[in-house]
């Protein structure tokens, strides 16, 4: 059925950052051809929850808010932080507009953003990759697994929305610059029934890392214990004993788990800010994580995903109509947005002052960690 196809566009990766870029590229102009293609189904386990109140502009300029807010996912009214201080202090987002934001079953979001997508006209192959591609003159000759069965097709542009791992900028020998080695280990909850309906994120600093934890929809709660790659295995984060160890020295998540169920074993994220040192290239840009991750603590990675798919897809069809400097712009914003992202990240650190002498800390707040991870090279092992 798709075999030796013409397509505008090949959006590698189906998350937040692949389906906004093919949102925004079908809204404006309905008669492109657009295709992604996206490893999984929607079914496997993902992490990243916290859906901020300025989201819904992003969800809005996508022209999917309102059937967003009949998914119900889960209102949340701000943040409390022991940040700083043993004290929790609350981070309403009541005087933000909107003033509400949500914490997502992510597989249910990502799959309604896919689902909308294909409703707009998009070509979704699920359980599918790409093989290998060749460029020409026009474009790109590719070869993909769809499901079982190889496919071969053309495609004018490529969108590489695959994540952090970045599936095309890594064949592009694009470098990549890594600012820390942040890693979660997350575990899923059961919730009972007399737990409190707090539906704050709380986030508890300790002298190596920070915890987070956030109530999702469905009666679960996500927990999750961030700390450097080379620091976890000190703590044997990876362990039920280290777990619970950690655990016991927190005051305010091990009581918000009093009366929990353990879903499922805990699995380890990369978590590290990073970027491509170009996020374009000939006929191709990317987007999301792909193009730069952020720190968690800002959940700000969907947001971000939505916002550079909506900016790239304005990129690719400024290109497609021959303005020039199009794709160099996209590169020159998300450059700068990124320095932003990096002072305010810093600010956020500096903030916690309690544990100077541990190394969590001391790299976050000496600069040591960005001089020793500026110049290393794209493609080191990801996993901690
Ligand atoms: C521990 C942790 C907690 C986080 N918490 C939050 C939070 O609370 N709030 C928040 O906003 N953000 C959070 N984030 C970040 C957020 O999850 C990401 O920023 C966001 O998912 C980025 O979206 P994306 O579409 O760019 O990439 P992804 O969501 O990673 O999507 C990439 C897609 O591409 C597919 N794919 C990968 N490789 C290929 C390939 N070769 N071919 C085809 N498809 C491929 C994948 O299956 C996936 O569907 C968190 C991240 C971590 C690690």
């Amino acid at each position: 059925m798709y075999n030796n196809q013409q397509y505008d566009v090949l959006i590698i990766g189906g998350g937040p950052a692949g389906t906004a870029t093919a949102l925004t590229l079908l809204r404006h102009q309905p008669e492109l051809k657009v295709m992604i293609v996206e490893t999984g189904n929607y079914q496997q386990q993902r992490v990243g929850e916290s859906l901020p109140p300025l989201a819904l502009d992003a969800l809005r300029t996508l022209g999917v808010a309102e059937s967003f807010l009949q998914q119900n996912h889960l209102p949340t009214y701000g943040t409390c932080a022991a940040w700083g201080s043993d004290e929790l202090y609350a981070n309403e987002f009541i005087f933000q507009l909107n003033n509400r934001g949500w914490h997502l079953d992510r597989c249910r979001f990502d799959a309604f953003l896919a689902e909308e997508a294909q409703d707009k006209g998009a070509t979704l192959l699920c359980n599918s990759k790409v093989l290998n591609y060749d460029k020409q003159a026009e474009g790109y000759d590719l070869n993909i697994q769809y499901q079982n069965q190889p496919i071969s097709l053309k495609a004018r542009f490529l969108v590489d929305a695959s994540g952090r791992n970045a599936w095309l900028a890594k064949r592009e020998k694009v470098a990549k610059i890594r600012y820390d080695k942040l890693v979660g280990f997350c575990r899923f909850y059961y919730i009972g029934e007399d737990m409190p309906e707090d539906t704050y994120t709380l986030v508890e600093a300790w002298e190596n890392g920070w915890w987070y934890s956030a109530r999702l929809p469905n009666r679960q709660l996500i927990v999750a214990a961030m700390t450097d790659a080379d620091l976890a295995g000190r703590y044997q984060l990876n362990t039920d004993k280290g777990w619970q160890q950690l655990l016991t020295r927190s005051t305010h998540t091990r009581s918000r788990l009093h009366t929990v169920t353990t879903i499922d074993q805990q699995q380890a994220w990369p978590a590290a800010s990073q970027r491509l040192i170009r996020t374009i290239g000939i006929r191709w840009l990317a987007v999301g994580d792909a193009a730069a991750t952020l720190d968690p603590l800002s959940s700000q990675g969907i947001t971000n995903a939505l916002r550079t798919g909506i900016f790239g897809a304005y990129a690719i069809l400024d290109f497609f109509k021959g303005k020039s400097g199009s794709l160099e712009k996209y590169d020159r914003w998300m450059r700068e947005s990124y320095e932003d992202y990096l002072e305010t990240k810093a600010q956020f650190y500096s903030e916690e002052q309690r544990w100077p002498q541990h190394a969590f800390w001391k790299k976050r707040q000496t600069g040591i960690e960005f001089e020793s991870y500026q110049n290393m090279k794209l493609w080191k092992s990801e996993s901690p």
